[in-house]
């Protein structure tokens, strides 16, 4: 491996992440916070789960970021080819395309990412923050980790919150508690920014869409032609498929089977 490998932006932004995470947890069992009190009391059992949960959103963070999110194969497998030829198999009208900078066949729901220089079955969206695409492969594991994290700040915003004891004056306590305040306001920002983001993503699980799908819906191609959601299964299969792969089959089948349904439609109104 090269040496400037090293300063590669996934590996800059992933130490800036384990060390943000294990900096604020420090400053969280440094000062007089209710982990300190618990320690004190003799529960280690509190201290313990939170450290365990820390470990485990940062291990969760780390997977979501280095796995491969969905890429589409350059050199289609032997397995590919068989699914190329059973998309072939399905209807004209699916507007399959060739992507213009790797050449690759899209699946419906693929896109290029510029950043990864690849391009992602079930494209979502490309994250600064994990500096890896998320999508068909790790999609799931993002939302879980969203969750997760979400409980960490949480926990970590009430144990900051606890640690802040006010007195005057307030040049002194500044002094002795100014880091905790700190680490308060950017819990308290990076609880919000989670929050949101897994209410959002929630929401896109649960109707089928994902933010690309849903920001450009009037860019693609594949949804102009059938308005409304045509992967929409409803609430429970939609989670079901999302979490456990169940049901099955291929996102251009059940577009062609929306087709075929609004033609029937169609059809039976004149
Ligand atoms: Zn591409
Ligand atoms: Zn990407």
């Amino acid at each position: 491996m090269a040496p400037w490998a090293l300063l590669s932006p996934g590996v800059l932004v992933r130490s800036g992440h384990t060390v943000l995470t294990w900096g604020i947890t420090l400053v969280l069992f440094l000062h007089d916070t209710a982990l300190r009190q618990w320690e004190e009391q003799g529960e280690l059992l509190l201290p313990l789960t939170f450290l365990l949960l820390v470990l485990g959103s940062l291990l969760l963070y780390l997977a979501v970021s280095l796995m491969d999110p969905g890429y589409v194969n350059v050199q289609p497998q032997p397995q590919e080819e068989v699914k190329e030829e059973q998309t072939a198999m399905v209807p004209q009208a699916v507007p399959l395309r060739r992507c213009r900078y790797c050449l690759v066949l899209q699946p419906l729901r693929a896109r290029h990412c510029r950043e990864c220089r690849r391009c992602v079955r079930r494209y979502d969206h490309h994250c600064p923050w994990m500096e890896n695409c998320v999508g068909e492969r790790n999609h799931p594991l993002f939302v879980a980790y969203l969750a997760l994290q979400l409980v960490v700040l949480l926990w970590g915003l009430y144990l900051a919150w606890s640690g802040l004891h006010f007195f005057q004056p307030w040049g002194l306590w500044l002094r002795s508690s100014g880091l905790l305040l700190a680490t308060f306001l950017l819990l308290s920002l990076f609880s919000l920014v989670a929050g949101l983001l897994l209410a959002s993503h929630l929401y896109l699980v649960a109707s089928n869409t994902t933010t690309w799908e849903f920001i450009s819906s009037h860019r693609i191609a594949y949804l102009r032609q059938r308005p409304g959601n045509p992967f929409d299964r409803g609430l429970t299969r939609n989670l079901a498929h999302f979490f456990c792969g169940w049901p099955s089959g291929s996102w251009e089948t059940l577009w062609a089977e929306g087709e075929e349904e609004g033609e029937e439609g169609s059809s039976q109104a004149v």
